[in-house]
């Protein structure tokens, strides 16, 4: 059988250690070679504040990963022009990697409730199996109902101890002038600081999440 793959995206606005837990839970758990973190070009669901722009949530998430040889950062959404749907990023990386490679999409259980409004859910779960990370006592009737018999024979469950960090939350304590320390690594503390991102974030810091 050939290797495993881990593919983890998101908005990544920024990167938080509720990312990185997960994705080094599902790295060690289904034996993944590596877990290839995917920033968001030009995120397709619109969100109710800016989002900052992609090379600067790019070199958070590179910053935030450095240190793991099991973590990677990927371009491919910054550089492919229009919506990023990860059907393509999926298509791309099945075209990268070859048919022998079992690809995983990480996505916490908020992400995959919503997959039936993302771009071609089936032809996406043809492409790739899902880890739905769950916090432990979560009920998987949700996700059942959610999903449907098809698109919930190709999601695995991963449970772990809740890590209850959004970047919402980052982005309001930036706004307060409040600390970041152990909520996201060093370097991406100090990133924000130096870019001053979220520091004037007005309406977005109040903004529901
Ligand atoms: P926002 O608050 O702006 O929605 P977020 O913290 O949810 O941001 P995203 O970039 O939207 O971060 O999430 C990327 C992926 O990481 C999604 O699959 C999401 O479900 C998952 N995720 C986010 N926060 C956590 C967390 N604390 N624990 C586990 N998974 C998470
Ligand atoms: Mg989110």
């Amino acid at each position: 059988m050939g290797e495993a793959l881990g593919i983890m995206g998101g908005t990544f606005d920024p990167i938080h250690f509720g990312h990185l837990v997960a994705a080094e839970e599902a790295r060690l758990q289904f034996e993944l070679a590596r877990v290839i973190f995917v920033p968001n070009g030009h995120p397709p669901h619109k969100k109710d504040y800016d989002v900052t722009a992609a090379e600067r949530r790019y070199e958070m998430v590179f910053l935030a990963t450095a240190s793991n040889p099991g973590f990677e950062t990927s371009r491919v959404e910054l550089d492919r022009e229009g919506p990023s749907y990860s059907v393509d990023t999926l298509a791309e990386f099945r075209r990268r990697f070859g048919a022998g490679t079992r690809l995983y999409f990480i996505t916490g259980a908020d992400a995959v409730l919503e997959l039936l409004t993302w771009h071609e859910p089936r032809r996406l779960a043809e492409m790739c199996e899902f880890i739905a990370v769950i916090r432990p006592g979560y009920d998987l009737r949700r996700l059942e109902e959610a999903l449907g018999a098809d698109l919930m024979a190709r999601c695995r469950v991963l449970a772990i101890p809740g890590v209850d960090i959004s970047s919402t939350g980052l982005r309001r304590r930036a706004a307060g002038g409040e600390s970041l320390r152990y909520f996201t690594p060093p370097a991406v503390e100090q990133y924000i600081g130096a870019h001053r991102l979220y520091a004037d974030l007005g309406a977005g810091a109040s903004a529901a999440g």
